[in-house]
């Protein structure tokens, strides 16, 4: 019996897909002086286009090479052009706006888009680190901002001591006409300080930055400086989710040291407070009965001072005002935390009530509008852009450079993708 190959065994078979292409210009004047130019033969140009039926494909465009008839002409022979595949490219446009999409949209690496399309991972970055620049250039991308956010992190963990360890990023918090918010990264810079946020924000426009109305914060000195001075007509907000996180550090912190107190070493896997840490930090909300039993039972065996409770209890008050129905309530449970928490008999407690007091303007900001206030649990947003950060690192395992960083972080988190806000606090 004959065995009749079907096309698509061909194209398994093979390890690319090559696709021969000529354009069908008849005609073409010389770049120079306008001759009608002659016939010169043509040339071959290979280019990778987007992977076509799962294999790469390499489309060998047989290119026309024409000849300037007019004797006196600098110009002698020239090739034709096509905006499909540019003069010497070794991407197909088509193919670079494969790449930088998946890239945006989806968790990938430059790494297995050089694979799909047959090219090694040098090739494949230029083209996208062009057309990633080009995007982010955009006008319009930085227009109707009205809320912006800033936050800080660590890029190259590894590189311990390196001054440009840390970078800032300026996240866009600004609501929807329904309320809803899809957080953005609009920039990084290098450094952590006030100095760095604000010789961002000296570099925006006018129009930019007059439309600001509120900025907010983590608890760090140098970012409300910068927004003082270059956002004078912003109101200063400290973040909800900074604060929350504050929150959890002092439970963290009353934790262990009860534990050290209490059994001499710290917290092994069967030691009642060891075996809570994770649901000490969740928000009683989020708690079910089974989980609230464990959190009683083992709070009762190794918190004999009541210590870690009172922390606990601190932290879910906290994470209420942020809660609150409405603003004024949120405002008052606010105000009534700031007043009674530095005077806490534990210690960490207290150092959180004092760090809130000093902090009291930019933690009752937040309450004075509806635009932000309670209710709207703002901190989905810096959070969100943290994991979508954190995400393209892992997958990168790290970065050489601060610019490739900077385009990637920028690429993913642009506020392209669709996620669903996450309805809780927990940093
Ligand atoms: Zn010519």
């Amino acid at each position: 019996m004959e065995v009749i190959e079907r096309p698509v065994d061909r194209v398994a078979r093979l390890r690319r897909l090559e696709l021969v292409v000529e354009t069908d210009d008849e005609a073409a004047g010389c770049p120079s002086c306008g001759v009608l130019a002659v016939g010169h033969g043509r040339r071959e140009h290979f280019a990778a286009d987007a992977p076509c039926f799962g294999v790469s494909t390499i489309i060998r465009w047989r290119k026309r090479v024409w000849r300037c008839p007019e004797p006196a002409c600098p110009t002698v022979t020239f090739s034709e052009q096509h905006p499909f595949v540019p003069a010497r490219a070794n991407l197909t446009a088509r193919a670079v706006v494969w790449a930088t999409d998946a890239l945006e949209h989806d968790d990938t690496t430059v790494a297995a888009l050089a694979r799909h399309l047959g090219v090694d991972w040098h090739t494949c970055w230029d083209a996208v680190e062009r057309e990633a620049a080009r995007r982010l250039a955009r006008p319009g991308r930085l227009a109707g901002i009205r809320a912006l956010g800033v936050d800080e992190h660590v890029w190259r963990p590894s590189k311990v001591g390196a001054k440009d360890r840390a970078v800032t990023g300026v996240v866009d918090l600004t609501r929807d006409e329904h309320g809803n918010l899809h957080a953005r990264l609009l920039d990084v810079v290098v450094g952590r300080s006030g100095t760095a946020y604000a010789a961002w924000l000296q570099q925006q426009t006018r129009e930019f930055v007059d439309g600001i109305e509120h900025a907010s914060l983590d608890p760090f000195r140098g970012y409300a400086n910068a927004i003082r001075d270059e956002l004078p007509d912003s109101v200063a907000v400290l973040d909800a989710f900074h604060v929350v996180r504050l929150g959890t550090q002092v439970v963290d912190e009353v934790r262990r040291r009860v534990q050290q107190d209490t059994l001499g070493h710290r917290g092994f896997k069967d030691d009642p407070l060891y075996r809570i840490r994770g649901l000490l930090c969740r928000g009683a909300e989020h708690l079910n009965d089974r989980q609230l039993a464990k959190l009683n039972r083992c709070l009762h065996a190794g918190d004999p001072s009541w210590e870690v409770t009172i922390a606990w209890h601190a932290y879910q008050q906290l994470r209420a005002t942020y809660q609150a129905s409405d603003p004024a309530a949120g405002r008052r449970l606010a105000e009534e935390l700031i007043a009674t928490l530095p005077t806490c008999p534990v210690p960490e407690v207290a150092r959180l009530g004092r760090t809130l007091r000093s902090w009291q303007t930019h933690v009752l900001a937040r309450f004075a509008t509806a635009e932000i206030g309670a209710g709207r649990i703002s901190n989905g947003g810096t959070e969100a852009v943290n994991l979508l950060i954190e995400k393209v690192r892992r997958l990168a395992h790290g970065f050489r450079t601060f610019e490739h960083y900077r385009l990637r972080i920028l690429l993913t988190a642009a506020g392209t993708r669709r996620y669903r806000p996450r309805p809780r606090l927990d940093p």
